[in-house]
């Protein structure tokens, strides 16, 4: 198994993180994580052009261009004979003696990447799932890809603990996201879901799915809604890179809809899951 180290690709066992690395520290890097489908990157501009994003916002350089970047990363799914799966890759403001402000020397930021290898359909759950409802305690930079997950982290174990797959969260009762992906709702035939501000962060499935119902002609609200709302929903689903579109029947004790996927979530996934086979054969 090889992983990318800076510029560099070494065996996992010889990548190693110093312990005064800020990523470590403080959780002050940003991440990406893509699906390769076919030893191809899926939606690759998208995740770079979030990746700058997220660099800018922490003011953070990074250490090579994306160009560089997408070019090691397919060195990365090639030298390990990766057809399908993930690759998650971060990069931390670097490793220095600990101070909260930013080094005032320069300092070299510290990029590693892996890859994680699936089957092609692997973390689909096209029959739903059911999630709990949960306060959102995170910051209030939800839209940038950091590190610091503890705010999803502890929900996200919450759920597990209550027999749930994910957490819906909200604060003071507007619904927010999942704990790893978005969350959408239908009501009267509109697909609701949070605006990309502050409080969520822009999936990146978020964007395709949008466009998606565009092109199939479903009406979009982006707009806040209430948990009241999302709890007599007729639909509910969660996107993200690895579920695509994930039905959600069952909202703690309350089933959503009649407790099976309903047809504008099918008919989301099944436009998904066409456009990954188009990739896939292109
Ligand atoms: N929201 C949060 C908090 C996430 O962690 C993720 C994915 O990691 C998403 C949404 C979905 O983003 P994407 O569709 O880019 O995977």
């Amino acid at each position: 198994n090889t992983i990318l180290y800076n510029d560099s690709f070494l065996a996992r066992e010889q990548g190693k993180v110093d312990m005064e690395d800020r990523g470590y520290q403080f959780g002050d890097g940003i991440y990406e994580a893509l699906r390769v489908y076919n030893g191809k990157m899926f939606l690759l501009d998208l995740h770079m052009k979030r990746l700058e994003r997220s660099a800018r916002e922490l003011r953070l350089s990074l250490p090579y261009d994306t160009d560089h970047l997408v070019e090691n990363l397919d060195k990365l799914i090639r030298d390990n004979q990766m057809d399908y799966g993930y690759i998650y890759f971060q990069i931390t403001r670097g490793a220095i003696a600990r101070k909260h402000r930013f080094p005032l020397e320069k300092i070299d930021c510290v990029l590693t990447g892996s890859i994680e290898a699936t089957t092609k359909d692997e973390d689909l759950y096209p029959d739903g799932i059911k999630v709990s409802l949960l306060d959102d305690i995170r910051w209030l930079r939800c839209d940038i890809k950091t590190l610091n997950l503890l705010g999803n982290v502890l929900a996200n174990q919450e759920a597990f603990e209550k027999g749930s797959a994910d957490a819906i969260l909200h604060r003071d009762g507007v619904v927010t996201e999942g704990t790893t992906c978005n969350a959408f709702m239908v009501k009267d035939g509109i697909l609701i879901t949070h605006p990309a501000d502050h409080f969520i962060l822009n999936g990146i499935t978020r964007i395709f799915v949008l466009q998606l119902a565009e092109r199939l002609g479903i009406p979009v609200e982006e707009r806040t809604y209430t948990t009241d709302e999302l709890l007599h929903a007729d639909e509910v689903f969660l996107t993200s890179t690895g579920e695509r579109v994930a039905p959600v029947i069952q909202i703690d004790e309350q089933l959503i809809g009649n407790g099976v996927p309903g047809p504008i979530s099918k008919r989301l996934l099944d436009a998904f899951n066409g456009e990954v086979e188009r990739f896939i054969s292109d």
